[in-house]
């Protein structure tokens, strides 16, 4: 057999490894979260509320399985029966310039993973966060959602791609490190400014309005030196009923939006404690750390990149002759998706210890934030339906922010 059968062996044997692990995973978490109530549980959920998250977490887990099942179907079929070089040699009938058949290809891909995303999607939205009370979402705003997510995908997406070939094909052994520092730009450029940016795209942000909540959180604001002009009030509830917050940025243009769901469900004083938690993101650096680890990610990734991509057993693996740059990248990401599986449980841990940091810094800048943080994440939990007694393994793999009963006991002691 030759390289290029080897590798094909080796990328069907990858996505085949990456379905059979996840479906394992999902599997041993929906089986740990079958438990009784215990008393643990009871202290967040009464007999129906538990009956119902368990409900919740299986109708996920159930449709979850589905969708991996045909997705990872499709992907070894467009493998097996060479539809990336189907499409490859398509575009280079029509299209002279190798970037431009890059920069299509990429296009088109984006443009189908929306389309065949929209059947699954309209499910999970309309029937099953429908029938479990969660769905505000209109027809209307769906469409508008996916068509403004997909423009933005095309927007961002096809300059960028086209910039990293157009590296490739002029400077050869320099690229590994040119495409890397392209990408840091990018992604310092996305945690700066990403969220401010585009998230009016997609929401509405408004100041707190006047009141005892916005003279809680100017007192604790100005405790901490946070300008209150970067904290926002975002209409969330046009999606869902979900409550939660978040910090983004660096420097100067930060933001912390706090969901107008959790606004009208926690008390004052869980929404401070809760807002303090998001400031402890801020102040103990949580996006710099970030930043710096996604940067060694792609350095790792870059680095592989420029070492193997010019090779044509790549191209050929997927059924084309002809060397070409996307697909020896669609090979090489899945030949190394095991790799990032793994930069992913780095990042994963990484966050959920964060997550402990910025609970303490509530704890130590806001009194009573002990209980309140407590009482909050509470609520958070009931109001999501949120998985008590999720699987260790699966928490490792999936989970950014620590399992809701740990952060309650860490939070107790
Ligand atoms: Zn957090």
């Amino acid at each position: 057999m030759s390289t290029s059968d080897w590798l094909l062996i080796g990328i069907l044997a990858f996505v085949a490894i990456d379905f059979l692990i996840g479906t394992l995973l999902n599997y041993l978490n929906e089986k740990s979260n079958q438990q009784p109530l215990s008393e643990q549980v009871s202290q967040i959920y009464d007999l129906t509320g538990y009956n119902k998250s368990l409900e919740y977490g299986t109708t996920k887990y159930k449709f979850g399985l589905f969708t991996s099942v045909v997705s990872t179907i499709v992907i070894l079929l467009a493998i097996v029966l060479g539809w990336f070089a189907w499409l490859d040699a398509s575009l280079r009938e029509v299209i002279r310039s190798d970037l431009m058949v890059t920069v299509s290809f990429v296009g088109i891909l984006i443009v189908l993973a929306a389309i065949t995303g929209l059947p699954t999607s309209y499910y999970a939205t309309f029937v099953i966060e429908e029938k479990f009370g969660f769905n505000k979402t209109t027809k209307k705003l769906f469409i508008a959602d996916n068509i403004k997510q997909t423009l933005l995908s095309l927007a961002l997406g096809l300059p960028l791609i086209g910039l990293i070939a157009w590296i490739y094909q002029e400077l050869n052994s320099l690229f590994w490190l040119v495409g890397w520092l392209l990408i840091s730009v990018f992604s310092l450029f996305m945690f700066i400014f990403g969220t401010r940016i585009f998230l009016p795209l997609f929401n509405k942000l408004k100041p707190l309005p006047a009141g005892e909540l916005r003279d809680e959180v100017e007192a604790y604001c100005q405790s901490q030196g946070f300008p209150l002009s970067k904290l926002w009030e975002m209409d969330a509830s046009k999606r869902s009923t979900k409550l939660n917050a978040f910090f983004s940025g660096m420097g100067k243009v930060k933001i912390i939006g706090l969901y107008d769901t959790l606004i009208q469900k926690l008390t004052t004083k869980e929404v401070v404690a809760v807002l303090a938690h998001e400031v402890g993101h801020y102040k103990r650096k949580h996006v710099y750390t970030m930043f710096l680890f996604s940067n060694v990610q792609t350095l790792i990734l870059f680095a592989l990149m420029g070492w193997l991509l010019g090779n044509p057993n790549l191209a050929r693996a997927l059924g084309s002759e002809i060397p070409s740059f996307h697909l020896s990248l669609i090979s090489f990401v899945l030949l190394f998706s095991p790799l990032s599986t793994i930069l992913g449980l780095i990042a994963n841990s990484f966050s959920r210890f964060n997550e402990y940091q910025a609970d303490q810094f509530s704890i130590d800048t806001y009194p009573g934030a002990r209980e309140h943080l407590h009482s909050a994440l509470k609520k958070l939990s009931v109001e999501s339906l949120k998985d008590l007694n999720p699987h260790p393994m699966y928490v490792k793999v999936n989970y950014s922010h620590p399992p809701i009963l740990e952060r309650l006991a860490n939070l107790k002691s």
